[in-house]
Parts: C-alpha cells; structure tokens; sequence
C-alpha cells in the first residue's frame, strides 16, 4: 500500500542507502549511513505514519556486519521465494488527500469520479493475474496521458506506481443510461448531476462502484424505498444505507467513538448501530429490527453525488433476492432493468466482484458479520509456514473458501448461498482464479463433513494428495482459535443453526473440548425431532410441533394447542400431516439445533411464521427482548452417567408456552428466553471446566451474531472468570467455517501427519 516507495522516500531524504524489498516475512529494509540518521529514520518509520493506509504490525532491527558499501537507496523487485503473495492488496475507500483535490475548483482532477492514489482507490476489484501491474488490471485499456505517467513514474508523487492512476483526459468515464441502456447523458459531471437530482425526486438507480452495482434510492421516502423492495423481490432483509458524513449518521443513529472510527476506516464497512427514536428514515428500510446499516461514502463518485445536494440513500447489493452481486454492465442491464429507472454506469470493468463489508459490536468491540470489501485478501498470518498449499471448502451457506500458502491464509470474499446455482457457479470459477492469483496449488482439501453440501462433494471431487473432511462445529471453534492464534484446548461451545454430526444427526449447540488437533463433544442441546429437512429451516410450524412433542411426549394430541398453533400454521391438514410424519419418523431427523430453537419462540410469539432469509426469526426475537430484565426460565442440565452433558429445555418450553396463555407480552417471554439460554450455557460450560479444568472459553456460531445474547454471555463468562474468545476478524456464522478447516488441515500438515 504504497510503503516501499515511502520507505524510499524517508531514506533518501535522509541520506541513507541500502534497499528495501517485500518478502513472505513482510518488509526488509536494509539502511546505510551515521547511526543518529538511521534511528531518526527508524523513529519516524515506528510512529506508525509514514503512510496512511499501512499498518505496521511488528518491526524488529539489528545490525548487520560485513555488508557491501552502497551508494544509494534503491527499491529492490520483491521476493517472494518464488510466489506472489503479498502483492495483491484489498480495495481502500478514498483517502483525504484524493478527496480534497477532487473537491477543490481547478484541482487537475476536481471532480473526476475515479481519482486515486497509492493510499487509496481500488486494488483487488481490478486485478486479473500477477504480477499487480497496471496491465494485469482492468485498468489496461486506459492509456495513461503525461502528466498521470509523470506522477506515476515520480517516486516523490503520492501516485508512484499507483496502478488505477487516471484523470478525465485518460481514464474511465461515466454514462447515465436509461433503465433500458439507452444513453441519457454522456458526460461524466452531468451524469452525475442528473442522477442526484432523479435520486431526489424518488427513482431507484443502479450505480456501479468499486466491487459491483448498488441499487440506490433516497432513503427518506417510503414509497420509493417500498417500490425498491417489491422489484427487487426483497421483502423483508433490512437495506444499508450511505451518507457523506458521520454527523449526518448521527442525525438517524446512535454513534459511539468506536463505532465513528469503524465508519472512517480505510475499510469503510457498513456498521450496524442502534436506530434513534426519532430517525425520519422511511420505516421500510429496516422493518422489525432496532439497528440500522450505515456506510460512509468511499468511492469518490459517492461524494461527488452527496455534493449534489442528497442527503441519506439505501444502497443495496445490485442483485435480485440471493442471487450474487451483479459487477458487469450488460448483465446489469440484463438483471436489473426492471428494478430501477436508470443506470450510472462507467468503463472500468471490475474483475473480482466484491460485497459491502458489515460490521457490528460485540462486547463493545467490532465483529465482522460479512467479510468482504476492505478486508479481502488481507491475510491471516499463521504460527508457521506450511510446506503443502491448503484448498478450504467452507461451508453451504453464507460460503467463503480459504487458501493456505506458505505461512499466509487467505479467506475469499463471501460468495452467499451455493444453494443458488449463479452463486455456485460463482464459486467454482471463483477458486479457480485466487488459486491462480496466489499461485496455490492445493495438495491438501479440507471440506465439511455434510455429504449433501454442493462444498463437500465437489471438494472430494478434486484430485488431491489428501482430502481431510472437518465436523462443521469444530471448524466453527477453531476458526476462533485461528484468529487469536491460540494453540492450547479450550472449552469451545458453538451455539449455531445445522451442522453436520459425527453420529450422523444435525447438530447446533454443542459443547466441546477442541483444539486444533481434535475435539471432544462435552454437551449439547438434549435432541428433539425436526420434521421435514429442508422446508425446516424456513417454516416455523415444523420446529415447533418437534419441540411440543419433546416438551408434552408423544401421546399430546396437537389439536389442544390449537390456539397456539393456528396463528403458525392455520392449515390443520397440514399440522396434522407434520405430526405424522413426527408419529413414524418420516422425512425427519433428531436435531439439536438452537437456530430452529429461536424460529419456534418467534414463531410462538407472533413475531412471523417463515424465514425469508437466513435468522429472520431469530432477529425479530432478538430485536423485541426486554433489555431491563434479567430474570428468565430454567433450563435443565441432564447429568445422567451416560456423557454428554445434555441441556434439557423441555420445561422451559412449557413455562414460555403458559406464559404466552397468560398473555405475558412478547418483550418479556423474549427476555426470558434469552437469559435462561444464557444461564443454561454457562451452566454447561462450569461443568466442563470442573471436569478438564480449563478455563478458556470459545464461542462460534450463526446464534452469536445475536447480540443480545452474546454480550450477556460474555459478561456471564467473565464473571466467573472465565477468559472468553470470540470471532472478530472473521464472520462467526459460516462465514468463518473455511478458515477453521484451513487452520486444521495446516495443523496436521505442520505435524507431518
Ligand atoms: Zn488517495
Ligand atoms: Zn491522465
Ligand atoms: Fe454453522
């Protein structure tokens, strides 16, 4: 990110020679000259900014004897051992310097969209193949004029070797099209201009950016938000949204310092704060939850369209429902066209498509919920290189895949469900280029353990040295290990939707004593029938008859819970035929799921029926819960002889059930819930310690995206002194489960099994 050529220019103008190179290990500098210039060098390198976009985790120096005498200071051509792996950098919203010149009258570049420099602009969304030069770009169809090239070959310009370099004489160009790709408007400022002022008056437009199309609209006005939602066939999923200043955030939504650094970051990722009462957004932007996702503008064209006069937008992925983010121009017009009114689009082709990242609090610390934009391909680094490549499946929803070279783990962008044919489709080809762009060639294959997902049986598909097939809850905890590189075993508890079992049932909140080298299954949610496999997760009615029958025993006859069930599902033929299917276990399978879990207390609740996307139910159940009470039902710990530990909610299904006859309101029966979850996991987790005398705990799972729940449980654990680790660089729903199976199969590679 620009740092050897700031390197270069702090030793020369210091006077001091030697070389500066890039290898796996990081950075090498290598200084000549008087000892009191070279700790001033190393004073100014250490304070951290000598460029803004670079981050110097560690930094170590020692002298060096009997090297030959130099004359000058040169940047030296990296080396990499024969790979390329540090070359590739993730896409950096735009940097202060670029956004003042852009917005500055007479500036060379005043108000040209796609201005950029080292510290900024995009990087990962461009890069076709290795070597990261300009012609490996998508950039390579723009010539640069003089005075781009003079910058870009002045090793004292902020655009030394910044490969996008361009300007409105040389560079990409913007068009504002019809929603049937019928030119409106030509050039670039005017299309801009054009497009705020139709953004004003309510019409929905499709603009390209750096990873892809958003679909924009104002997001102040309800009807044109709603008209969004019915075209894009997005019912229900709550829409990001964008402004230009953390100030205006702050007129809808509640910003703590943290979070105010969390939105101006390089990264600039959308970050979930809790909404304002009185917030005159348009209540269809986040229906039945309490936060809203806003982003600050990072491209330059998003400011210079704020600087038109808008005030706040949704800007939502350009796709239809699931499908994957839209990137190219004619299968935007193909896709979207009618879903929006018009299209801004420009010429420069984006080559990786690229989600907005998303970020929440946890613990008042932010946790990556969506993995993407800023942060990929930033690696993780591992304790020690590995001497075989690594492929990672992940998993079947909300997929990512892992690289493994060298000492580097790489974690794809999320690519979404592979269940949606473009999104697999997305996904193969997808592997195949970062294998290409990292030069990995996998002798190793780590996959799930499920063998119906689409990841596995292609995984066991390839050709490989070795395929190692990961339990799904295990990836989930080591996944944490992994990022807080911890080696030692630790009381893993995975609190999760499905996930294949070892005993060949669906697994969901499971206790275990994990490492990177095995696991041991300590507890778990007592089993309850789950009719239906795949409409399971998405009807309610289904969880609920299965954990009725576990709570009341098989003898209830349902129909005395018709006051409960109808509501749900007001079809008695159907219930009747679930029941059925309950009564001689057809289509069914023993479960101890916590997702399906929330799906039936929100069902029961009235808080919605189906799940139109991924936790709808379990987010409406959350966003209810009463923050003031602490009381809440009691789980069972079921300590037969027989292990595992087995936490028994039958009664506590039973309490929720009179409750809701007593017409106890819906926050308060959430807040109870919630909190006896809570007790009843921490429960587990002091029986496990008591019996292992561990006293490090990892928490992992599509459930801990939950924040209700997890602060408490956080704060629960650290009561009892418990030290707690939790997903923060990595998503921990199954966004993370690639980076848990990478970080095994390095293990058992480092371990020469
Ligand atoms: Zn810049
Ligand atoms: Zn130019
Ligand atoms: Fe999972």
């Amino acid at each position: 990110m620009g740092f050897r050529p700031a390197v270069y220019r702090l030793a020369c103008q210091r006077g001091l020679s030697g070389f500066v190179c890039n290898d796996t290990k990081g950075v090498t500098i290598e200084l000549q000259g008087p000892q009191e210039r070279i700790a001033d060098f190393l004073d100014v390198l250490q304070s951290g900014k000598i460029t803004p976009a670079a981050q110097i985790e560690s930094c170590t120096s020692s002298d060096t004897a009997g090297i030959e005498s130099e004359s000058e200071f040169v940047i030296r051509p990296s080396d990499y051992e024969g790979t390329a792996l540090s070359e590739v950098t993730a896409d950096m919203a735009v940097c202060r310097d670029c956004l003042r010149e852009v917005l500055t009258q007479g500036d060379f570049r005043f108000r040209y969209p796609f201005i950029n420099c080292t510290n900024c602009g995009p990087r990962y969304s461009i890069v076709r193949t290795i070597p990261y030069d300009r012609p490996n770009t998508t950039m390579s169809v723009f010539q640069m004029c003089q005075t781009c090239a003079a910058q870009y070959d002045d090793v004292f310009d902020r655009r030394f070797h910044a490969q996008p370099v361009a300007c409105q004489t040389c560079g990409p160009k913007l068009t504002l099209t019809d929603n049937r790709g019928k030119t409106i408007e030509s050039d670039t400022d005017k299309a801009i201009h054009k497009t705020a002022r139709m953004l004003l008056k309510g019409k929905t437009v499709a603009i390209k950016g750096i990873g892809g199309f958003h679909l924009a609209v104002d997001a102040l006005n309800n009807e044109a938000v709603l008209r969004l939602r019915q075209r894009k066939k997005r019912d229900h999923k709550p829409f990001a949204m964008m402004t230009d200043s953390v100030d205006k955030v702050k007129k809808y939504a509640l910003v703590t310092e943290e979070a105010e650094k969390l939105l101006k970051t390089v990264q600039s990722p959308i970050v979930l704060l809790p909404m304002r009462s009185d917030s005159p957004i348009a209540p269809a932007v986040a229906a039945g939850v309490k936060t809203y996702g806003f982003m600050l503008c990072y491209a330059p064209l998003h400011y210079l369209l704020f600087d038109c006069g808008l005030e706040v937008l949704v800007m939502t992925s350009g796709n239809l429902s699931d499908e994957p983010l839209i990137c190219d121009n004619n299968k935007a017009l193909e896709r979207l066209g009618d879903v929006v009114d018009a299209f801004l689009m420009h010429d420069r082709d984006i080559y990786r498509q690229v989600d907005d990242s998303i970020v929440h609090f946890i613990d008042d610390e932010p946790a990556l919920l969506r993995r993407a934009r800023g942060y990929v391909p930033t690696p993780l680094r591992l304790p020690e290189a590995c001497t075989s490549d690594i492929f990672a499946a992940g998993s079947d929803l909300k997929n990512t895949f892992c690289l493994v070279k060298s000492n580097q783990l790489i974690c794809s962008e999320h690519i979404g469900d592979l269940e949606d044919a473009e999104a697999y489709h997305h996904y193969l080809n997808s592997i195949e280029h970062l294998k290409q762009l990292f030069e990995v060639q996998p002798e190793v294959i780590v996959c799930d353990s499920h063998p119906a997902y689409f990841s596995t049986q292609n995984a066991l598909a390839i050709d490989s040295v070795r395929t190692i097939q990961v339990q799904h809850h295990w990836a989930h905890i080591a996944s944490v290990l992994a990022e807080h590189n911890y080696t030692e075993p630790v009381i893993g508890l995975a609190c999760d939707g499905t996930g294949y079992g070892t005993d060949g049932k669906i697994w969901g909140c499971e206790c275990m004593i994990a490492s990177m080298q095995g696991f041991e299954r300590f507890g778990h949610l007592a089993y309850y029938m789950l009719p239906g496999a795949n409409k399971a997760s998405k009807e309610a009615i289904r969880p609920v008859l299965g954990l009725l029958r576990a709570a009341y025993g098989d003898d209830l006859d349902q129909r005395d819970f018709a006051w409960l069930l109808d509501p749900i599902e007001p079809d008695e033929t159907k219930r009747r035929v679930i029941w059925q299917q309950l009564d001689r276990k057809i289509n069914t399978t023993e479960t101890s799921s916590l997702g399906r879990l929330f799906d039936a207390v929100a069902a029961m609740l009235g808080l919605g029926t189906y799940n139109n996307f991924e936790a709808q139910l379990p987010m409406a159940l959350e966003a209810i819960a009463e923050e003031k009470i602490e009381q809440g039902y009691k789980i069972e710990l079921n300590t037969s002889a027989n292990e595992p530990l087995l936490l028994d909610v039958r009664n506590m299904v039973k309490q929720m059930i009179a409750d809701i006859r007593n017409s106890v309101p819906a926050a308060v029966v959430s807040a109870k819930f919630h909190n006896g979850l809570c007790c009843g996991l921490v429960q587990m987790v002091q029986k496990a310690s008591e019996k292992t005398d561990l006293n490090t705990i990892a928490l992992s799972g599509g459930v801990f995206c939950n924040r209700y729940l997890t602060n408490r449980l956080i704060k629960r654990l650290r009561d009892n002194n418990f030290k707690v680790l939790f997903n923060r660089l990595f998503p921990s729903n199954d966004g993370a489960i690639s980076v848990g199976q990478a970080a095994i199969a390095a293990d058992v590679v480092a371990r020469g099994l």
